[in-house]
């Protein structure tokens, strides 16, 4: 079957997110022909993959999408997922979007004599000189192998299925890794008076606010959000590294796993396996603790630094001592002994661009590009943490990696 002129386009843009939605943007700028292919609806991400409590860490002011830089009345909260589902399809509808919802694409090859890709779609094929790929970078959840020696009856979920806390059977919860996702998900149930066991793992810690203000507006003053991925030296470790626990819920606060612990959030080490029913934990609650304390201390350290460097005007350090010292903690768990009906895996994603049936993945089935174009002519990313800054994955940095991208395409 030919496409007709309908379905043929400059560009095909997969995914109705914020990185394909700003990389629309950018093309309605230039007048290019093109359309954004949307498998479920504009922001399905953040509709359908974040738990109900779910509030941004990042603050308002820095949701910055091109053209539509946000304007509402609280630009120092952070917005409620329902608030950042209205932004981005306000964002849509501001400039008129060419979206079509409902649309997945199912394979991405190469196409016709003219050399145009080929977009197998539900809903027929598109063809088109340029693809851009902007289908986030969280797709499938990892869950390691011995999950399988958790009893049936216990439920498994991970930070993207999981919802609140009454979707869980009664008992107590174990949740694994202490990431943003873990630890903002360990909190919505303690707080809710549920019974959590957290598994601690190599995430670092953030301040919110120091001497006076919010920490990303400092280290947004600092140029932190503007440095590109090519300054490190060790550019893989920067991508893999876990992002620091710190919330915008309650108006936007810090999350001290300590003062949790306190609060009889129990607390344990790394994860190693699960044999029986029971899981085999490490004996370093300290250390890992520690460890996010030590990234904690250098971040407000960076920030003193560049308030003594600028003669900066700035209310004095406010204090800082560890709350809770954990002792000894046990390397085994039994699930059934505590009743643990539910386990909630978060301990990270990983990529899925099996549908792209082009030279465009490495061995590990990720992504290889420079700042978003692919080995393949005409084929780009968006929208992965990191793909070029720090800000790429998110609101404040998707609009510039879009417009590079768009003005290759341009130019191309
Ligand atoms: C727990 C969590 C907290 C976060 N907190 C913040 C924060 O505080 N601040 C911040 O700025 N960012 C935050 N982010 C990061 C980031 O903003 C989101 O991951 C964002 O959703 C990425 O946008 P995107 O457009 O790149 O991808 P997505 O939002 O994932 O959009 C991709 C779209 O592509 C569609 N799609 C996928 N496959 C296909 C296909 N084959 N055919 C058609 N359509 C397809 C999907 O349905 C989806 O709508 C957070 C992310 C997570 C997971």
């Amino acid at each position: 079957m030919t496409p007709d002129d309908e379905a043929c386009f400059e560009v095909v843009v997969i995914g109705g997110g914020q990185a394909g939605l700003a990389a629309s943007y950018w093309l309605t700028q230039r007048g290019i022909r093109h359309v954004v292919l949307e498998r479920a609806r504009i922001a399905e991400a953040w509709r359908s993959e974040r738990w109900d409590t779910f509030c941004l860490v990042t603050p308002n002011w820095q949701c910055r999408l091109p053209g539509f830089p946000y304007d509402g009345s609280d630009p120092h909260g952070y917005m409620s997922g329902a608030e950042v589902v209205e932004y981005i399809a306000a964002y849509a509808r501001s400039f008129g979007a060419p979206v079509r919802e409902g649309v997945s694409v199912h394979e991405v090859t190469y196409g016709d004599e003219a050399g145009r890709f080929t977009c197998l779609t539900s809903e027929g094929t598109f063809l088109a000189q340029h693809v851009v790929l902007a289908i986030g970078g969280y797709h499938v959840p990892v869950i390691p192998e011995f999950a399988s020696e958790i009893p049936k009856g216990i439920v498994q979920l991970d930070a993207a299925s999981y919802r609140n806390p009454s979707a869980l059977p009664p008992g107590e919860v174990l949740v694994v890794g202490s990431g943003q996702s873990g630890c903002q998900i360990a909190e919505d149930l303690h707080l809710a008076g549920r019974s959590v066991h957290l598994c601690l793992g190599p995430a670092p810690r953030s301040p919110r606010m120091y001497r006076g203000r919010d920490v990303v507006a400092w280290l947004e003053d600092m140029g932190h959000y503007d440095t590109p991925i090519e300054s490190f030296a060790d550019q893989d470790a920067v991508r893999r590294k876990t992002n620091h626990y710190v919330t915008g819920r309650d108006g936007g606060r810090e999350i001290d796993l300590r003062a949790r612990a306190l609060e009889h959030l129990r607390l344990y080490g790394y994860l190693r396996t699960i044999e029986d029913g029971r899981l085999v934990l490490a004996d370093d609650v300290r250390m890992r603790l520690d460890q996010a304390d030590d990234t904690y201390m250098r971040i407000r350290a960076m920030i003193d630094a560049f308030i003594l460097e600028r003669g900066i005007s700035a209310p004095e350090p406010s204090p800082y001592l560890p709350c809770w010292i954990p002792g000894e903690t046990p390397t085994t768990l039994d699930l059934a002994d505590h009743g643990i009906s539910a386990v909630i895996w978060c301990i990270g994603f990983r990529q899925d661009f099996g549908f792209v049936k082009l030279p465009v993945t490495d061995e590990r089935g990720e992504i290889m590009h420079q700042r978003g174009i692919t080995p393949v002519s005409g084929v780009y990313v968006l929208g992965l943490p990191w793909l070029y800054t720090w800000g790429s994955g998110r609101l404040c940095g998707v609009g510039r990696d879009a417009a590079y991208v768009v003005e290759h395409i341009a130019n191309g």
